[in-house]
């Protein structure tokens, strides 16, 4: 039997709704054989995802999602067989978890200005030892009944230009593709479609994601569309990158399901061949 590999899925260690032992169980349910677990910023959830995946008979791949910075917008490079336990990679997340709290911390003292207090109390909350991310804001903002969706909430007020917006001094994208690199791993940029880049400035990212030794980049993901795989297949054939797949599951219902992704096109070297 062939691998069914989903690589790009999130758990309670950063914005997921399911912990790391769930996540591993439903990926198997779902008929998923290999499995990247790629939570934010963070590797917190690696090591009870393995001891699962060892239970189960999937195979773990370790990953993470990296927000960086190119030319000061906010791109997600995942990581996949990267070693957690390497060191600069550990570094960088315990200081990323900082970024985070205080970039939070911003976010609410900005919503409290807009007449809604109790943001942070209540995201430090949901996210436990997690990542605290903007995803927690809009689950707190829906719970409030400011707004009636996650996708209102950023829309109105998380978004970039919204009013409760920070920018975040995320880390270079050369910087951070080396923590993955030096850990073993192979980067992939994520989600390409999602940036509304023009070809130009496009071409421009790839040229920077593969001079900083990027290898991979999305070309099936949740919820995109016959014509975006077209779309994203070209870039990779165009800039000699390796196909990824992955649904990006967050939580049951709401997102894409694990593992239910359309075959990579045949024609394009597929990520999982490159790793060791
Ligand atoms: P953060 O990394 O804290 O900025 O949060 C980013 C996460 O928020 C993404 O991974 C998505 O899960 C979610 N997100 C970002 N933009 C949107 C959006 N426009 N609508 C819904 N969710 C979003
Ligand atoms: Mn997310
Ligand atoms: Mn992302
Ligand atoms: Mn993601």
């Amino acid at each position: 039997m062939p691998e069914r590999y989903d690589l790009h899925c999130h758990s309670t260690a950063s914005d997921g709704s399911l912990s790391p032992t769930e996540l591993v169980h439903r990926a198997h349910q779902h008929g998923v054989t290999a499995l990247a677990l790629t939570d934010h910023d963070t590797i917190a959830g690696l090591a009870e995802a393995q001891t699962c995946a060892t239970a189960t008979d999937v195979k773990l791949i370790p990953g993470i999602e990296l927000s960086t910075l190119w030319q000061n917008q906010c791109f997600h490079i995942v990581g996949i067989g990267i070693n957690p336990l390497h060191p600069p990679l550990v570094e960088a997340t315990q200081n990323l978890q900082n970024t985070r709290i205080e970039r939070a911390e911003k976010i609410a003292d900005k919503l409290a200005k807009k007449r809604i207090p109790g943001a942070m109390e209540a995201v430090k909350n949901a996210a436990g030892e997690g990542m605290i991310t903007r995803s927690h804001f809009a689950d707190f903002l829906v719970s409030q009944h400011h707004v009636n969706t996650q996708q209102e909430a950023f829309d109105r007020y998380l978004a970039k230009g919204k009013p409760a917006y920070v920018a975040t001094p995320w880390a270079e994208l050369a910087l951070a593709i080396s923590w993955i690199i030096e850990s073993g791993g192979v980067a992939i940029l994520a989600h390409p479609l999602r940036y509304k880049l023009t070809s130009n400035a496009m071409r421009r990212l790839l040229d920077a994601f593969k001079n900083a030794g990027g290898q991979g980049i999305e070309v099936v993901t949740g919820r995109i569309n016959k014509d975006e795989i077209i779309r994203a297949a070209a870039l990779a054939t165009r800039f000699e990158l390796a196909g990824s797949a992955g649904s990006d599951f967050h939580c049951p219902d709401q997102w894409v399901e694990l593992g239910r992704l359309a075959p990579l096109p045949t024609h394009l070297k597929p990520v999982w061949e490159l790793l060791n």
